[in-house]
Parts: C-alpha cells; sequence; structure tokens
C-alpha cells in the first residue's frame, strides 16, 4: 500500500546509521534467565526487580481471580467498570504509601498523563527536571501550564526557576525517584526544602523505587523520610510490583477530583481481575518477604562493583540500574549484540530514549540472579568490551 515513503525513507535512515533495531521476544517467562530465538541469556533488560513477574503467590492471585471474575470488566472505572478489589487495591496502596488515598491508572505512563494533564492549567507552571521520564514530559506538553525545565538534579537551576515564577497560582515540582536511564536517586531532600521554602508542590515518579528504594519498597518519599511532606506520588504497577499499572498516591482532595477529571481514569477500561489480584498480592509480598528487597542490593552492589572495576563508566548511578555509557550510538547497539553473543541480553539504549552522544548500555540486575550468573555476565562484559576497545 502506497503512502508511508516517508516513513521508509526515515527507517531506511535508521539502518544506515546502524540504529534501527528490532523487538526481541522471549520465548520464556520472565526471569534471571530467558531463552532468546532458542538460546538461554542472563537477562540485565528487565525492570523486573524482585522478580515478582512469576512469583508464585502472583500466578496464583491471578489465576484464582481470573477463574472467579472472568478474564476482563467490560467497562471504564466511572461507568460500570469498578469492582471492589480495585477499590481494595487502592485502599493497600494508599496504607502502603502512607497517604490519605489512591488511585490506579492503565500503566505508570497514563498516570502521569493522566495527574499533570488535569490539575494544571494556565494559571500554574510546571517545574521538571531535564531528565524526567517521557510520560512526564508527555503530560507536561498536554497542559496549557507555564513550563520551566531544571538541569537535572540541579538544585541552583531549581531555585532560579522557582524564583521566577512567584506569580503563578500553583507551582508543580516533578521529578523521578530514581532516574531510569541513570540510576541516580533525586535529591528529594533539597527538593522538599525549596519547595517548602518557595511554597511549591512536589509530585514524584517512583516508577522505579517502588519494591526497590524505602521500608518494604515503599519507595523514595520514605527512602528519605520525607512522608507527608511530598504532594503527589506516582507508581508503577509493573517493574517492581511485577504486573501491570500505575497509580498516584495524595490527599482525599486531589484522588476525587482525578475521579472526575484524569483523562485516561475517565476514557479507558479498568484493570482486567487477574491484574488487580495479583498487584494485591505483590504488595502482601513486599510487607512478608523483605529478603527479596535485601537480595536485590546485595546483587546491585556485586555487580556494579564489579563493571567499575572492569574499567566501565557507569556514571550517576546509585540504584539497581546500572548504565554502561559508550557514548557512541551504533557503538552502544554493537555492544548489546556482541553481550548477546556472549550469552546476555543488555539492550542499548540511544536517541531519542537519552541523548544524543551519551548512549549505552543499560543493565538492571535482579533479585532473582544468582552470584554465578552474575560473575557470568561480569565475565561477558570484559569480553565483549575488550573485543570492540571500550575497556582496555
Ligand atoms: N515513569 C518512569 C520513570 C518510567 O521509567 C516508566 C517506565 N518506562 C514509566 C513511568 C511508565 O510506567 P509503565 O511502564 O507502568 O507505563
Amino acid at each position: 500500500m502506497k503512502g508511508f515513503e516517508y516513513l521508509q525513507a526515515e527507517l531506511d535512515d535508521m539502518k544506515k546509521a546502524g540504529t534501527f533495531r528490532k523487538l526481541v521476544p522471549l520465548q520464556t517467562a520472565q526471569g534471571s534467565k530467558v531463552t532468546i530465538d532458542g538460546r538461554e541469556v542472563i537477562q540485565l533488560s528487565s525492570n523486573n526487580y524482585l522478580g515478582l513477574t512469576s512469583h508464585p503467590r502472583l500466578r496464583q492471585a491471578a489465576i484464582d481471580a481470573s477463574r472467579k471474575f472472568g478474564a476482563g470488566t467490560g467497562s471504564v472505572r466511572t461507568i460500570a467498570g469498578t469492582l471492589t478489589m480495585h477499590e481494595q487495591l487502592e485502599k493497600k496502596l494508599a496504607t502502603f504509601k502512607r497517604t490519605e488515598a489512591s488511585l490506579v491508572f492503565q500503566s505508570g505512563f497514563t498516570t502521569n498523563q493522566g495527574v499533570l494533564s488535569a490539575i494544571l492549567s494556565a494559571e500554574d507552571v510546571v517545574i521538571s527536571d531535564e531528565l524526567n521520564h517521557a510520560s512526564i514530559i508527555d503530560g507536561i506538553r498536554l497542559t496549557k501550564a507555564g513550563r520551566r525545565v531544571y538541569k537535572h538534579v540541579d538544585m541552583k537551576s531549581l531555585e532560579t526557576a522557582l524564583k521566577e515564577t512567584g506569580n503563578y497560582r500553583t507551582r508543580l515540582i516533578v521529578t523521578d525517584g530514581v532516574f531510569s536511564m541513570d540510576g541516580n536517586i533525586a535529591p528529594l531532600p533539597e527538593i522538599v526544602d525549596l519547595a517548602e521554602k518557595y511554597d511549591a508542590l512536589i509530585m514524584v515518579d517512583d516508577a522505579h523505587a517502588s519494591g526497590v528504594l524505602g521500608k518494604n519498597g515503599r519507595g523514595t518519599v520514605n527512602h528519605f523520610g520525607l512522608d507527608g511532606r511530598v504532594h503527589i506520588q506516582v507508581g508503577t504497577l509493573s517493574k517492581g510490583i511485577g504486573v501491570l499499572g500505575g497509580y498516584v498516591a495524595s490527599t482525599r482532595t486531589l484522588i476525587d477530583y482525578l475521579i472526575h477529571k484524569g483523562r485516561p481514569f475517565l476514557f479507558s477500561t479498568s484493570h482486567p481481575p487477574g491484574v488487580t489480584m495479583a498487584c494485591m498480592e505483590a504488595i502482601d509480598v513486599l510487607l512478608e518477604e523483605p529478603g527479596l528487597i535485601e537480595r536485590l542490593w546485595e546483587n546491585t552492589k556485586f555487580f556494579k562493583k564489579g563493571l567499575i572495576t572492569l574499567g566501565y563508566n557507569t556514571g550517576m548511578s546509585e540504584t539497581p540500574i546500572t548504565p554502561v555509557f559508550v557514548g557512541d550510538e551504533a557503538l552502544a547497539h554493537g555492544f548489546s549484540d556482541k553481550l548477546m553473543e556472549y550469552g546476555v541480553f543488555a539492550q542499548g539504549i540511544a536517541f531519542p530514549t537519552v541523548a544524543k552522544g551519551s548512549a549505552r548500555v543499560r543493565t538492571i540486575v535482579t533479585a532473582q540472579h544468582s552470584k554465578q550468573e552474575l560473575q557470568q555476565a561480569l565475565d561477558a562484559f570484559e569480553k565483549a568490551g575488550k573485543d570492540l576497545g571500550i575497556i582496555g
């Protein structure tokens, strides 16, 4: 069919530049090892921090709920698609996050879009870290609010933005709790101090901190002892929690407002019973099996230290997300391909996901990896890096 030649031309350019990527289908369940193209390889690319995607308790919860309540819900939440279990999950999440209330969206992505687009208008301004996730950027694009972007985790730059925006009704500072491509933690105590000094609100996206940081994985706000001082906490149910969805935890007022104005919440069908009950089970697992988070951090320290000892540049990383910087886009993809040859699945990440010139292979260890698997992965990093001249 004719009509998409201009798109094909762009794809052809990407092929020439070595940046065209094929999807990588897994032939097995997500885990520390997965089968790709018939070969078992070590998985270092998932967000399955605690291995909950295939935890027996979550599987069972999903099966039981699907048997009893069916595969889908048949409606959006605000018409006929709210099950009591949706509200139970929201209560559980609010208690877990130590907030008054919470609301579940279809994904972390739509949560950010839905919250930002609902609560900000032309009288308001949003002040956003330059490395915030795409869903925050897109959410901001959907509002008529003023926009200021501050330099990554740079408190001087944030304070300048606050000083220059005193005439707006509401100033909302937005930051990732853990930055998804660099693995560093936002300086929340300083952000909270500035917000309180300038009477601004704060929204934290804890997609990569839920199940990872704080008591039982409550996230960055709890990690820094800032419960009650951050106005909006967004999280995902798709990473540490191991299932699918997003949520916002905040005051009753904000949640009631979003029930009426959060567009993805209003116009997109609610979560299936299996997903909802598996998410609920995941919160119980976090509360009852703290050893998982301990193992995640042990593995993180072991693997990060190993990469640094090999001579790799892992930037600002301080969490299970460890980028291995190479700079050049084609080299990042070539590095990823070479690692795959040596039995390790670690994706190359390049523009537009990260800035031009800062391409990297991003690794994420999980609680499921054994020391032996991680050592095997480090051996592969050593061989691949030497083959390509990335390390000496
Ligand atoms: N926020 C951040 C910081 C993320 O990294 C992601 C996941 N890519 C999301 C939001 C979106 O979450 P989800 O995958 O649940 O849509």
